[in-house]
């Protein structure tokens, strides 16, 4: 059937394309053994988030939705010695183990996690003074998407890459009578895309060994 497709050709893509990586393969099964969620980036869309950094040059990076820190590493991966990343986690449990991950992948220099609802975390950034960042990933709970879009905005800068994942939802996206608060927020996700000046995005539809999904690109207008 289809779904045994899109495994066996998402294997076949990173068995050739995606050197085996002890660190990566080690963070997977710490993860597994914690019992956290496998809602981690697979590796051939981790290895795309890093192409997409090195691409843009980014040297601050901004994620929202650590988890156990799959995505942070490949992220992370892209940046210069003095580049920064700074992720948010509300389970104290993931951030856990998504810092030990991080410091096995020898990445706690330039990785920061910092612990709590995202929303508090990025109101408080601001209010240090955080300085604008050159590529976010909105990858956390996504009822609450349009409010992180409105943060990026407001973290970012003309150029400044955000991509959101998850946009899709097996299709559920185009359901407009659907109750799931995840697509409804994926869909005032849209909405606000739409209608905002400051961001021009498109929306890529993806099938792999997670399913049938896909994730938002955008940049930030001059
Ligand atoms: N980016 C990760 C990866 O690919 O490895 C996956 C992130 S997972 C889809 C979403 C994460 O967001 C979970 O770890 C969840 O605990 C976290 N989360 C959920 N609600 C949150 C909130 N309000 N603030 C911060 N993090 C939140």
């Amino acid at each position: 059937n289809q779904m045994n497709t899109w495994v066996k050709v998402d294997e076949y893509i990173s068995e050739r394309l995606i050197p085996y990586d002890s660190v990566l393969e080690q963070v997977l099964s710490a993860n597994q053994q914690a019992g956290l969620p496998p809602y981690d980036v697979t590796p051939s869309q981790g290895k795309l988030l890093n192409l997409l950094a090195q691409m843009k040059g980014a040297k601050r990076i901004l994620e929202i939705g650590t988890l156990g820190g799959y995505s942070t590493i490949w992220l992370a991966r892209a940046l210069p010695s003095d580049g920064q990343l700074v992720t948010l986690e509300l389970d104290p449990v993931h951030a856990q183990v998504a810092q030990a991950n991080i410091s096995l992948a020898q990445l706690s220099g330039i990785v920061e996690l910092r612990v709590g609802e995202a929303l508090d975390q990025l109101a408080q950034m601001e209010s240090e003074g955080v300085e604008p960042f050159d590529f976010i990933l909105i990858d956390a709970d996504k009822p609450n998407n349009p409010n992180y879009l409105k943060w990026a905005l407001h973290l970012s800068y003309p150029g400044t890459v955000i991509i959101g994942d998850n946009v899709i939802r097996e299709g559920e996206v185009i359901n407009e009578n659907s109750q799931d608060p995840r697509v409804k927020g994926v869909r005032t996700f849209y909405d606000l895309l739409a209608d905002e000046p400051k961001i021009t995005a498109t929306a890529i539809q993806t099938v792999g060994s997670k399913g049938y999904d896909g994730f938002v690109l955008g940049i930030v207008n001059s």
